[in-house]
């Protein structure tokens, strides 16, 4: 049984707001309404302990993909006193551009990928215009660029990081997506990244348009809600909504401490 508990804080970095419902949700009857989203990373912290989960991407990735960001993850990091050269450990979600594009800002770190995730970015899949557009090359060089120096390690379907943090392979959005479970003083939860973009997509089983396999998409709905102590503790990719039930940490405007559990309630979808 861990005894360890663990700071959560989500770091906003970026956001898009020209969207609908249509990019969010399979077969939406209201297609055409706004629907806003925003990009995080999130940081672990149990004292000197520090992880950090997904690494977003760059100015440069930014500029290719007509998708400016907010502020760099460095500047992101210095709302919590942290620089990236105390980043040790890394947990990848999945390789997509906007979670695994800045593995060069964290040198000293070992980062903790699933071997599904790998073996789809580097295979035959990526053959297909469809579904290599959420990937970078560059960003999947580095990532076995890491692989061939030491610093990446795979980990299994149920994978111990540190005391009371651990990894779950759910798939569905990419073919090796995997979770991360935190023991934290409102109980475990779940950052459940891209296996819901948002709270709506899990709670009332509306799937994200970018899926490489349905039925996973769909038992990681379970995956997630099972993995966390309550609904609210499982917390989506990019939901806008994050930011609105959860405290605010500092005066930054962009970090959240999720840790104590939200301090509103989550709306009727
Ligand atoms: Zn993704
Ligand atoms: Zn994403």
């Amino acid at each position: 049984m861990s005894e360890t508990l663990w700071e959560v804080y989500a770091l906003k970095y970026s956001e898009r707001n020209s969207r609908t419902r249509f990019d969010s949700f399979l077969f939406d009857p209201h297609h055409n309404v706004a629907h806003d989203m925003d990009y995080f990373v999130w940081v672990l912290r149990s004292g000197d302990e520090i992880i950090l989960v997904d690494t977003g991407y760059d100015a440069g990735e930014a500029k290719q993909r007509g998708r400016p960001i907010l502020r760099s993850q460095t500047e992101a990091l210095a709302a919590l006193s942290i620089t990236p050269d105390q980043i040790k450990h890394v947990i990848i979600t999945h390789l997509h551009y906007d979670h695994a594009g800045c593995l060069h800002e964290f040198p000293e770190a070992r980062f903790y990928l699933h071997p599904d995730e790998m073996a789809y970015a580097t295979g035959p899949c990526m053959c297909e215009d469809v579904l290599r557009m959420p990937f970078t090359g560059a960003h999947i060089c580095e990532a076995v660029s890491a692989l061939y120096s030491g610093r990446l390690e795979f980990t299994n379907s149920d994978h111990k990081i540190a005391d009371g943090v651990t990894t779950h392979r759910t798939g569905g959005h990419s073919r090796g997506l995997q979770v991360v479970r935190v023991k934290t003083g409102a109980g475990w939860m779940c950052l459940a990244s891209d296996a819901s973009h948002y709270y709506e997509n899990y709670l009332t089983r509306r799937p994200f348009p970018i899926v490489v396999d349905l039925q996973d998409m769909f038992s990681g709905f379970d995956t997630i809600q099972a993995l966390a102590s309550k609904p609210e503790l499982v917390i989506p990719g990019h939901d806008p909504l994050v930011g609105q039930i959860f405290p605010a940490y500092g005066r930054s405007g962009f970090v959240w401490r999720l840790d104590a559990g939200p301090e509103k309630a989550l709306p009727q979808f």
